[in-house]
Parts: C-alpha cells; structure tokens; sequence
C-alpha cells in the first residue's frame, strides 16, 4: 500500500492512546467467593486474624518441652494426653511429659519443641516415649502469626482471583467480596455472504467463523458474551441488531466495515449515537477498524430499562460503577474525564479474520481490561528469527508467527526461543493464523530483518 493511501490515517500508537484515554467505569458487584474466579478484586481484603491464629504443629508427633530433650542424651518422657487437629488444651505440659499431637493442632502452654514421629521409640504400649535427642527449640512449629499479622492487607483492589486468591479469602472468612463484574458483550456478524456454521452454505456463501472466534477470545479476555447472531447488508437488519447491541457494555460488530457500497456499519452506528473515535488505521491487517462510545443520551434504549439478557449466569448485586482510569493518561479536556453512565464501547472489526482477530488482540483488548478492573494485559515474548524478513509498508504490520521454546528448556544456558515466521496469504488467511502462537509486529517502514536478529512477538 502506498504512502498517499494511508496518509490521514490514524497510527496505531494513536489509536492506543485514544482507547487508553477512554473513562470506563466497571461496574462492582458482591459475589460469592463460588462464582469469582478469574474476576478482579474491587476491595482490599484484611486479614482478620493471626495465620496460624494459634501456636501450631506442622508434623504428627509429640509436644515436648526443650529443657528435657534438648541436650541430646536419650530420654524417656510420659505422654499425658492426644491432640488432635481442632482440639485445644488447657493443661499445662510438665518436665518429663510429652503429648501426642496431630499436625495443625495447636502445642499445649509450656510446649516448645516437636518430635515427628518417625523420630520416637515408643514404650509400655505408648503411655512412654523414647526419644534420643537432640531436638532444636521451636522445630516443626509454626508461631501465631507467623504467616500473616491480623490488620496486613493480603489482596489489593484490582487483584485477580485465582484459586490461590480464593483460598486466601475463604481463610479470612470473606464468605462473598465484591469485584469487578465480567463486562456483558454483544457479538454481532454482519454479511450477505454469511451463513451460520450449522447451515450449508450455497456456492457463493461462507460460513459465519467470525463470531465463534470471537465468542471465544472475548471470553479468553473475561466477558461476558450474548451472541446476536448474523444479519444482512440490509440498512434495516443492521440498525435494529446495533441497537441491540448497544444494550450490552460493549459491542463487537465484524463485517460492513470498509468502504464498499455494501458497508453501512460505521454510517448507522453514527446515525444512532455512537460517538465515533478512531475510524481506519494504519495496521496491517486491520485497517478498517472502527472504535466508539455510545451515551444513553443517544436514542435512550440504555434507559429503558430494557436489557439485553445475558443468560443463567450469576452476575452478583450490582454495588456500584467506579471510574477506572489512569490518572497519567488522562486527556485535558474534562470531557473525557467522568465516563458517562451506562455507557457501550463500540468496536467495528472487519469481516477478514485475521484483521477481526488482531484487531481485538491489540486495540479492543486495552479497553476491556480496564473495564473489568485490571490493566493492560499484553503477553510480550522474544526470539531470533529463523528466516529474515522483508522491509516493512507504511503500516504497523502484524505477521503470524510460531514461537517455540527455547533450546536447552530453562536451564541458565537456555539459549533463544526460535520466531519463524508464517507465510500468510493475507487477511482472511485464517488457516495460517490457526499455526501460529505469537504475532511479529513490525513498525511502519521498518528496514529489513536478517535471519538471527532478536524479535519481540506478541503471544496470542
Ligand atoms: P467486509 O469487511 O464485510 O468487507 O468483509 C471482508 C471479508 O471478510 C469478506 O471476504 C467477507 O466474506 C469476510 N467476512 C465478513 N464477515 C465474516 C464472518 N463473520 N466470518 C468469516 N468471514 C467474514
Ligand atoms: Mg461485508
């Protein structure tokens, strides 16, 4: 493509900051910890007691005091009493006295040391035990709060949770917390040539594989996803679908979105309200992209009351919308700084595959992790490349590509992960795109690469 062909059009650097510099405002809701994972934290979580709350036994064995085992002569000690896991002991252990105890229960007032039971001879059927000693104060004992202090902050806002974080909560009794709700997204195919997967498709028609890739890579991102199905270029059909989609919190539309006589998308999206921020790019492939912001002020279906449903699943109580914005990219002008209420973050992918998909990966990926609370989330690996590469047109060009591990595994002499590059027939070259795990991107003009130069790659 030629330079007066991509002149005006916005970099994707620009597009970036433009996305970056959007309020959105997530909405928080209180679930049970059950439904939370993979949603992010909209609180800070407290400890609420010492962890272990009690002076604990890492090992199965006896409670024994230093004073009678710690100089490493063998010695024979009463046990007086079991505890078990849950119990807890009043009675104080006494010189030559030792106490079966379970791993995490709490040692008994005057106990200071631990014997695995693999280290104890028992006697007289075990109401003695010996033991040869030496045993060092305070092994296989836990202190109180030897873990975490009561008060310490264990999960900040913005926190996702995994199950290692859910566990945490469920040890601090946080039986439900309020998060960041999955952002409810609508999906939407738009083409005369389509066909839905199940049907067979005429000779001149294809099949609909847009919208289950984005189905599942907008689910991969932590949304929500009501699909909408597939409609005609018909100016009708595309108006009525769009304002349904503008229900949702953003909407994903594929297709129409060029500059063919067929292409009404970006026109009608217009047309109902959708404040139009980025329109083409300079990305290859991807040029067609299309990003805007919908305000209920618009045609006023946001508030109707009227909601797009988003099936069974449980979205919690909603508590409250908070402004999640980077303080440092926020734009002078006040307008942008308070997110409008309710609003729909539009994003008008082109039908070619490869360009829907790079255009979510990149551009709308951004927006929505900021809308479920979190931040810009991009995997970036590097490599050598195992072919050299052409010099680059006048757009940032994203090349699929596979990566592979490097030589050697994680050994400290591991030497480079290999990049290959994939010989793609272009955008609609969904089967290359299937090979590849890491998208090369090269800037605007960028001279020729040899083969070996060290690559960064975005992992996909
Ligand atoms: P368009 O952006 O509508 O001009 O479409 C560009 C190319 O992408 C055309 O070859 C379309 O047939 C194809 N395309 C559009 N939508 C889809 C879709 N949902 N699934 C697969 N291919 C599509
Ligand atoms: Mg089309």
């Amino acid at each position: 493509m030629s330079e007066s062909a991509v002149a005006g059009l916005l970099s994707v650097a620009q597009a970036m900051e433009i996305l970056d510099r959007t309020p959105v405002a997530p909405r928080v809701v209180r679930m049970a910890l059950a439904e939370v994972a993979g949603l992010r934290l909209a609180q800070d979580l407290v400890a609420d007691r010492d962890y272990p709350p009690f002076k604990k036994s890492l090992m199965d064995g006896y409670a024994v005091r230093i004073l009678d085992v710690g100089a490493g002569t063998a010695v024979e000690l009463s046990v007086v009493g079991e505890i078990p896991a849950g119990a807890s002991v009043e009675r104080t252990l006494g010189l030559g006295e030792a106490m079966a105890i379970m791993t995490g229960a709490p040692l008994p007032p005057g106990a200071d040391g631990v014997v695995p039971v693999e280290d104890v001879v028992k006697l007289e059927e075990g109401s003695k035990v010996r033991i040869a000693g030496p045993v060092p104060a305070s092994r296989f004992i836990a202190a109180r709060g030897s873990d975490c202090r009561q008060g310490t902050t264990v999960l900040r806002t913005g926190a996702q949770l995994g199950p290692a974080q859910i566990a945490v909560a469920a040890s601090i009794g946080a039986a439900s917390v309020k998060v960041f709700a999955a952002p409810r997204v609508a999906v939407l195919g738009t083409g005369d040539e389509l066909v839905e997967v199940g049907v067979d498709p005429g000779e001149s028609q294809i099949r609909n594989s847009n919208t289950p890739m984005l189905v599942a890579l907008l689910r991969r991102l932590g949304c929500q996803v009501r699909e909408l199905g597939t409609v005609r270029d018909d100016l009708e059909l595309i108006r009525s679908a769009l304002r349904r989609g503008l229900e949702a919190d953003a909407l994903f539309v594929s297709g129409g979105m060029s500059m063919g006589t067929h292409d009404h998308v970006p026109r009608l999206l217009s047309e109902l309200g959708v404040d139009l921020r980025i329109t083409r790019l300079r990305i290859k492939p991807g040029k067609p992209f299309v990003f805007g912001v919908f305000e209920s002020s618009g045609f006023g279906v946001r508030g109707s009351g009227k909601s797009l449903e988003f099936g069974v699943q449980s979205l919690g109580r909603e508590v409250a919308s908070v402004p999640n914005q980077d303080p440092s990219l926020l734009s002078p002008e006040p307008r942008t700084l308070n997110p409008p209420l309710n609003p729909c973050y539009v994003f008008g992918l082109p039908g070619n595959p490869v360009s829907a998909f790079v255009c979510v990966v990149r551009l709308a990926s951004r927006l929505l992790a900021r809308l479920s609370g979190g931040a810009v989330d991009e995997r970036w690996l590097t490599g050598r490349l195992e072919v050299g590469l052409p010099a680059n047109g006048p757009r940032e060009f994203y090349q699929p590509a596979i990566r592979d591990a490097p030589p050697g595994g994680k050994s400290a002499q591991a030497g480079f992960a290999r990049i290959t590059p994939l010989q793609w027939k272009g955008s609609a070259d969904l089967f290359t795109l299937a090979q590849a795990n890491a998208l090369i991107v090269r800037a605007e003009n960028e001279p020729p690469m040899p083969r070996t130069t060290v690559v960064r790659v975005l992992e996909i």
